[in-house]
């Protein structure tokens, strides 16, 4: 046995993600694990964790992981009590909205998502007044007051279906600038986008990109469609973040950069280890204001449980039940 052999830690839960957290900075983190894997089933509870979150949540304390969507959904399916979102804020409202009986609880209720905080319910009344009749398409990444002023939701990765499936010439998309562009480029519905941007993906330049490819020659370049519409054009596949795994997964590059938000590559890395993952990324500092020490919090005191006013529930239910139902 090697020292380096030696050195490693035993556990198993380790193993997991040893390629992306050296073996000296696992012990920083194994007490909250066990703690929160002994706090998950005393209070019936599972936890859903964004792929931006780190590794040592999404690898070993996460029941869920994924997408917002996805979160939410899987969660609809759970018998849990208690659902814990290692998410941002609205990713915790969602899943409020779609499991109302369960307690659903946000290690950090400050962890909220500069798109969320771009819009108000009230300048969506101000664009339908400017825009009389267009139907309005928001992101899920906004409140569930701007949910409840919106006639359906959207994600990245479903957003051209949604805004298809009205059968009308001219749509309001809110809050994202960028999708909604991105959107335009790949439909003929005249889009009305509003200025909201994703602070992570909005620093992305089509210079960047090409940088990336002169220092990594041969990269597959994946980009998410928050980014300007110049970084989509210079990526070879733009998707949403459930997309981007899927890409890799059935393409298996030799090489590639997933533009986006950090921890992501380090999440699929850990999945695909044969595929080498080149990181021009950004940080959420919103996702990162979530860790172990607040999730294990969170079990422990059944603090930050997040309630929505019914009046405001029951409409951005049905905004974001339009969207799942196409
Ligand atoms: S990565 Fe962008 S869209 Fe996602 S939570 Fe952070 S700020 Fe919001």
């Amino acid at each position: 046995m090697t020292a380096l052999e030696a050195a490693k830690p035993a556990s198993r839960l380790y193993e997991r993600v040893s390629r992306v957290i050296p073996p000296i900075e696992w012990p920083v983190f194994e007490a909250d694990v066990e703690a929160i894997l002994r706090l998950k089933g005393e209070r019936g509870a599972i936890i859903l964790a964004h792929n931006y979150q780190t590794p040592e949540i999404y690898h070993c304390v996460a029941d869920v992981v994924g997408d917002s969507l996805m979160l939410a959904r899987e969660a609809a399916k759970s018998d849990a009590r208690v659902i814990v979102m290692a998410g941002v804020h609205f990713m915790a409202e969602t899943a409020k909205l779609l499991n109302p009986s369960k307690t659903v609880l946000i290690p950090d209720a400050d962890a909220g998502c500069s798109l969320a905080e771009s819009i108000s319910a009230e300048d969506i009344a101000l664009m339908r007044q400017r825009y009389p009749g267009a139907p309005v398409v928001t992101y899920v990444n906004t409140s569930a007051e701007v949910k409840a002023a919106s006639d359906i939701c959207c994600t990245s990765a479903n957003a051209v279906k949604v805004v298809e499936s009205l059968g009308v010439p001219r749509v309001i998309m809110t809050p994202d600038e960028y999708l909604a562009k991105n959107v335009a480029a790949r439909t003929h519905v005249e889009i009305i986008a509003w200025r909201g941007r994703c602070e992570v993906h909005e620093r992305f330049t089509a210079a960047d990109i090409r940088e990336l490819r002169e220092a990594h020659p041969g990269a597959i370049v994946l980009a998410h469609p928050e980014c300007p519409p110049e970084v989509v054009a210079e990526a070879d596949f733009a998707g949403s973040t459930a997309d981007m795994i899927k890409y890799v997964g059935a393409k298996r590059p030799a090489r590639v950069a997933l533009v986006t938000e950090c921890s992501m590559s380090d999440n699929v890395a850990v999945q695909y280890p044969d595929v080498e993952f080149v990181r021009p990324c950004g940080l959420c500092p919103h996702m990162k204001r979530i860790t172990l020490k607040k999730i294990r919090h969170a079990l422990e005191t059944m603090e930050g449980e997040v309630t929505i006013d019914p009046a405001i529930a029951a409409p951005a239910r049905r905004a974001v039940e339009r969207m799942l139902a196409l």
